[in-house]
């Protein structure tokens, strides 16, 4: 009897491989230093366009600072789950504070981003509901879906007459959620709050944020997409992660009282894993302190994006028009995402390749990122040899 090999697959040439060979490989690079607006990458000082260190936090004293005493006080695991050992009390106050702060009545954290996903669509969805998922969500979001046994329809991305062509074809039988990124995390794009919020009251549907790439960037407090249409009370569920503005790891859902409590006693993948580590927890707090007395910062983290976004124009240079700190460049074929990494990492820049499928063929990007502490220097330094290797390449 012929069998297939399950490994079978990881003969041949892969993409991976290739760019090995050809020395343009620009994944897994080393930094010896913390996240920063310049770090150490394989020996190199380089300034860092391809973080989500949206209000550079990472290296902030007093975000350390509470880590190193919460690394003290509680030691350096929870070993276990929050539902049995792994609760300290650092985890509930957490909760409260981000649910204050996003004018949610609970919050419930879990250990990362792409795990609150999937801890939550999972537990709210079910066999008999219907998910309507933007095409362009996060891949954790995908996952969460098939792991609900829910029925996914995904709608053409930001697409308000398809999205409503999808929902006039749920049976009235199914409880309905629309999912969207609230900023998508490839193209920097602000998805369509209003309109999908009006759909969801049509149409009788639950609303759920992905709020990864919005805290701590949009609206005046930087409290995230709802905010900034002024929506908050409209959105049933807003996800995010401490990954990103605030600078560690975890990630959280806020929403009512009964949603939350439901939540956390049937998710598996929040029950059955363990808790934020303490001084994770202790640096995600720090942060969001920070955020909440300097919201000006958000201010900045706009002003750094624009400056940007308004000099690779001026260059001449096709980007997404965001409005966000996501700027993504156009370089059309993946080889040239590949190649254009490495000759900026060369001169001192790093950014993030973003090729299919991730994008359209044909559509491969140089996806860059900016936080609040960047310079006008590193900026102007980093926009001359993004110009110069685009028209080295002749794109
Ligand atoms: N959602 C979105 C939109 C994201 O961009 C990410 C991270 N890239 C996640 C969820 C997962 O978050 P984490 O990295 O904290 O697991």
């Amino acid at each position: 009897r012929f069998v297939m090999d399950l490994f079978e697959k990881t003969n041949g040439e892969h993409i991976y491989d290739i760019a090995k060979e050809k020395g343009i490989y620009p994944y897994f690079h080393q930094l010896t230093t913390g996240q920063d607006t310049v770090v150490n990458m394989e020996g190199k000082k380089t300034i860092m366009l391809g973080s989500n260190n949206y209000l550079g936090l990472t290296s902030n004293e007093k975000v350390i600072e509470a880590g190193v005493n919460a690394l003290k006080k509680y030691g350096s695991g929870c070993s276990g789950s929050r539902f049995l050992n792994g609760t300290l009390d650092i985890h509930v106050k957490l909760e409260n504070e981000l649910a204050n702060f996003l004018h949610k009545e609970a919050c419930l954290t879990f250990s990362t981003g792409f795990q609150s996903n999937l801890g939550i669509i999972s537990a709210i969805c079910g066999r008999n509901d219907v998910v309507l998922c933007d095409k362009e969500n996060h891949a954790s979001i995908y996952d969460a879906i098939k792991l609900s046994y829910a029925k996914m329809i995904r709608f053409e991305h930001s697409n308000m007459q398809d999205l409503e062509e999808k929902l006039k074809n749920v049976p009235s039988n199914n409880g309905i959620l629309i999912v969207t990124d609230g900023v998508f995390s490839m193209s920097g794009e602000i998805c369509k709050l209003p309109q999908i919020c009006s759909l969801a009251k049509k149409y009788g549907a639950r609303v759920m944020v992905d709020d990864a790439h919005g805290l701590g960037v949009l609206g005046k407090h930087g409290r995230g997409t709802a905010e900034y249409f002024n929506l908050e009370d409209d959105v049933d569920i807003i996800m995010g992660t401490f990954s990103k503005s605030l600078a560690s790891l975890g990630g959280y859902m806020a929403s009512t009282k009964k949603v939350v409590e439901y939540v956390k006693h049937v998710s598996r993948p929040y029950i059955f894993s363990a808790s934020i580590t303490p001084a994770s927890v202790a640096c995600a707090r720090e942060s969001l302190n920070i955020l909440i007395e300097n919201p000006q910062m958000v201010e900045q983290l706009n002003e750094v994006s624009n400056y940007m976004r308004i000099g690779l124009k001026n260059l001449g240079i096709k980007i997404i028009d965001s409005q966000t700190p996501i700027i993504p460049i156009y370089v059309y074929k993946d080889e040239y995402a590949f190649i254009a990494c490495k000759m900026l990492l060369e001169r001192g820049v790093y950014v993030n390749p973003v090729i299919s499928p991730a994008t359209p063929v044909g559509q491969a990007l140089l996806r860059t990122s900016y936080t609040a502490p960047h310079t006008h220097e590193q900026l102007d330094y980093a926009m001359k040899q993004i110009k110069e290797v685009l028209d080295i390449l002749g794109v």
